[in-house]
């Protein structure tokens, strides 16, 4: 069997950590769980002695085939289909799924956005990331690793960083330190005007980070919209000549909600 370092293979070998995720992800006998990515099957295995059903996303034929002959189970089924292909609403009925897995690195972002725009299927998402893109997402306004996964992410979910795990743990080994992140779902998210406006403007401001405020909504909006802005600026509690890395997601939402009549 071979690695392939372009689809981010280092496969965990460490059982202890792989149960260690487990427990955090409280998996019980009536739980739907997805893995992305199950490789060689370390995770799966602890998986499976656990919850009711498991459905495996896994891009590779060959660790596909691999598993599909080491670990023969009515409770797992398995899929050899890209992540990013797939349509989340074929798989899921009324009940809530547990998604845990140690993703492929190079397309962690992607893949978190992605389960960001389907939340609503999930009551928890335990997932093994690299530890610098762990901390982009439970990054605070003002820090440099302050972005837009950490803005989307925290939006939507409660973020907690739950340890770390070192290089030698994997085989091939990576050149980088790993950790385990947990985001469950909020209850209630703070309304918005218009969502898709927000989201939009936070692309745009992040996309020139170091510009001030005031010098990138200049440029994104329409006269009139800015204008609106600036004459609302006690209002909206927002010094424009600040960078967007130092803004809160609640100042966003002030900023977006006083233009909130704005087409895309
Ligand atoms: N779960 C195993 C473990 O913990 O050792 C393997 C984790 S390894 C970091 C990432 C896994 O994701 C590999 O098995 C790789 O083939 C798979 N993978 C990479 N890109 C994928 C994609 N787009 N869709 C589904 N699986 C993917």
């Amino acid at each position: 069997m071979n690695y392939k370092k372009s689809l981010g293979q280092h496969f965990l070998v460490d059982k202890n950590i792989a149960k260690k995720i487990i427990k955090y992800a409280q998996i019980s006998e009536n739980d739907i769980v997805w893995e992305i990515g199950p490789g060689s099957g370390i995770l799966t295995e602890q998986i499976l002695k656990n919850c009711n059903k498991l459905i495996a996303f896994e891009i590779d034929k060959q660790w596909f085939d691999f598993l599909k002959d080491k670990l023969s189970n009515p409770r797992l089924r398995l899929i050899n289909q890209d992540i990013l292909d797939v349509d989340f609403t074929k798989y899921t009925k009324n009940e809530k799924v547990k998604v845990v897995a140690n993703l492929p690195y190079q397309i962690t972002s992607p893949i978190i956005f992605k389960l960001i725009e389907s939340r609503e299927l999930f009551s928890s998402i335990t997932i093994m990331i690299q530890d610098e893109v762990a901390d982009r997402i439970i990054a605070k306004p003002g820090c440099k690793d302050y972005s837009r996964l950490s803005i989307k992410t925290q939006f939507y979910f409660e973020v907690k960083k739950l340890f770390k795990i070192p290089s030698h743990l994997f085989k091939p080994k990576p050149k980088v330190t790993s950790a385990v992140i947990q985001l469950i779902p909020k209850d209630e998210i703070t309304k918005i005007k218009n969502e898709e406006l927000l989201w939009k403007i936070i692309d745009y401001t992040f996309q020139h980070r170091r510009k001030m405020l005031r010098s990138s909504l200049r440029n994104y909006l329409d006269k009139n919209d800015y204008q609106i802005l600036m004459k609302n600026t006690s209002k909206s509690q927002i010094d424009f000549s600040r960078r967007p890395e130092e803004l809160s997601i609640q100042e966003f939402i002030n900023l977006t909600d006083l233009i909130s009549h704005r087409k895309i």
